[in-house]
């Protein structure tokens, strides 16, 4: 049985890791941030992923799973080492490689036999290569090194799901065997695999996100010009989506697209692009249309009442999207920023990610624990995430609590016939408003 070691326990790296020991490898996540792996020893996942705790819990206790922030102890015995650390944006765009290769250098110094490098990171054309010349560069003996691009494709919030039930598994390598290693390991998923060239599977990863985030900015384009024009965007992204050749997933207008993928790796992609003299208009524009739709309601609601001075404004759901704690470029975060240069007060409620939403929302943001008080005390409410509850509760809730109900809804989330039982003034995206 091969040894298996991830490096990064992050949304990755820590699901990547439970998932391969649950098709039953022996594994070992590493983590340099000690707090994570006292948790993680602990059984306790420090990310909300659903189905991940149970899992963990039953591969803890087979004894096949286990954490540790001790680099060497992770390293030494290791055949196969994934990288799965972050790979943030940095300001100029481009993806900040740092903890890619201290990873790198890591494997290097601490390996004591022939390793395969599986990089799990979402990582620029070439790096791959870069990758292997840094942990060849730290060897302390004469072993074997290969390389494998191996992108990650799982979604939060439901990642343990898309780990069994994805749509391909892409490995990216030059050297056969390693790659035939990388499919043996992976073929208890039960997934159909790709073999490609390692810069075919790096840039996989980055055109699968650009055309996805590309599907969201343009079903917005046409939400606005729906808007303009009268006809309804759920109409026509549901007559669109019947074509086979188009589909209907990623057609939901709303307030764009955020989290810890499509922003940095669309921003990362036009870099890339740059640095080989290509302009990448339809990307740059994706970007733009997005950047402006993450604050349309808050346009719509001063549209509506001229000013939003002193205005209390519910905002339901913090995480950049539901069945996640992940803040990272949430659209909540743009909406309270002009909501409060608006001069708005802002009460914020989600179901999971208050507490991480509290370190990056501004302080004059208040906080509540359940939706009904977010919504007693406003005089707007805005659906920002269309998390279960949120979808449940927020109509019903403004027609009993508020005394001139009115909804700005980011995220679609009802038809037309639902919001007519209630009294309630309804404004959405890419459709005629309610009254
Ligand atoms: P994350 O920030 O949640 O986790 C990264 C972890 O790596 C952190 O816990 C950090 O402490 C740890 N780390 C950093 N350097 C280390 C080192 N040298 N040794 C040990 N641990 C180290 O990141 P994430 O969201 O899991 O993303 C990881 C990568 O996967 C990124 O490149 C991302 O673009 C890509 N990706 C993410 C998703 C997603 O949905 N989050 C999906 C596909 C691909």
């Amino acid at each position: 049985m091969k040894n298996i070691s991830i490096i990064g326990t992050g949304y990755v790296g820590l699901v990547t890791g439970v998932c391969l020991a649950e098709i039953g490898h022996n594994v070992t996540c590493l983590d340099l941030d000690k707090k994570k792996i006292e948790l993680l020893t602990l059984g306790v996942s420090p990310i909300y992923e659903p189905g991940l705790d149970e899992l963990m819990a039953s591969n803890m206790e087979r004894g096949n799973l286990h954490f540790t922030s001790d680099t060497m102890m992770a390293l030494r015995v290791a055949d196969v080492v994934y990288i799965a650390v972050g790979t943030p944006q940095q300001e100029d765009g481009s993806a900040n490689l740092s903890y890619v290769f201290k990873a790198a250098q890591d494997i290097g110094r601490n390996i004591t036999r022939d390793v395969v490098v599986v990089t799990k990171s979402t990582v620029p054309l070439g790096t791959n290569y870069k990758i292997e010349e840094v942990v060849k560069a730290y060897l302390q003996g004469n072993y074997r090194v290969d390389i494998v691009s191996n992108p990650e494709f799982l979604r939060e919030g439901s990642a343990v799901h898309d780990s069994f039930h994805g749509d391909r598994i892409v490995i990216g390598a030059d050297s056969p065997a390693a790659a035939d290693l990388i499919e043996e390991i992976n073929q208890p998923f039960g997934l159909p695999i790709l073999k490609t060239s390692i810069s075919s599977a790096e840039m996989i990863k980055y055109a699968a996100n650009a055309f996805l985030a590309t599907k969201i900015s343009f079903i917005n384009e046409i939400a606005t010009l729906s808007e303009k024009v009268g006809s309804d965007i759920v109409e026509v992204a549901k007559g669109i989506g019947k074509d086979a050749r188009i589909g209907s997933k990623f057609l939901d207008a709303g307030i764009g697209f955020g989290g810890s993928c499509f922003p940095k790796d669309t921003r990362a992609l036009v870099k890339i692009s740059e640095a080989v003299d290509h302009d990448f208009r339809l990307l740059k524009s994706v970007i733009e249309i997005n950047d402006r739709q993450k604050t349309a309601l808050v346009k719509k609601a001063k549209e509506r009442f001229g000013s939003l001075k002193g205005k209390r404004v519910a905002l339901l759901g913090l995480a950049f999207k539901p069945n996640t704690d992940d803040m990272r470029e949430a659209a909540s975060i743009s909406i309270s920023k002009r909501l409060l240069e608006e001069g708005a007060e802002i009460i914020a409620y989600d179901p999971i990610a208050i507490e991480n939403a509290k370190k990056v929302l501004p302080p004059e943001v208040q906080f509540v624990e359940q939706i009904e008080d977010a919504i007693k005390k406003a005089d707007v409410v805005f659906i920002v995430t269309e998390w279960e509850e949120i979808v449940n509760k927020a109509l019903i809730l403004s027609s009993l609590f508020m005394e001139k109900p009115i909804l700005f809804d980011g995220r679609n989330c009802y038809t037309e016939e639902e919001i007519k039982q209630y009294p309630v003034e309804y404004i959405a995206i890419g459709r005629k408003p309610i009254k």
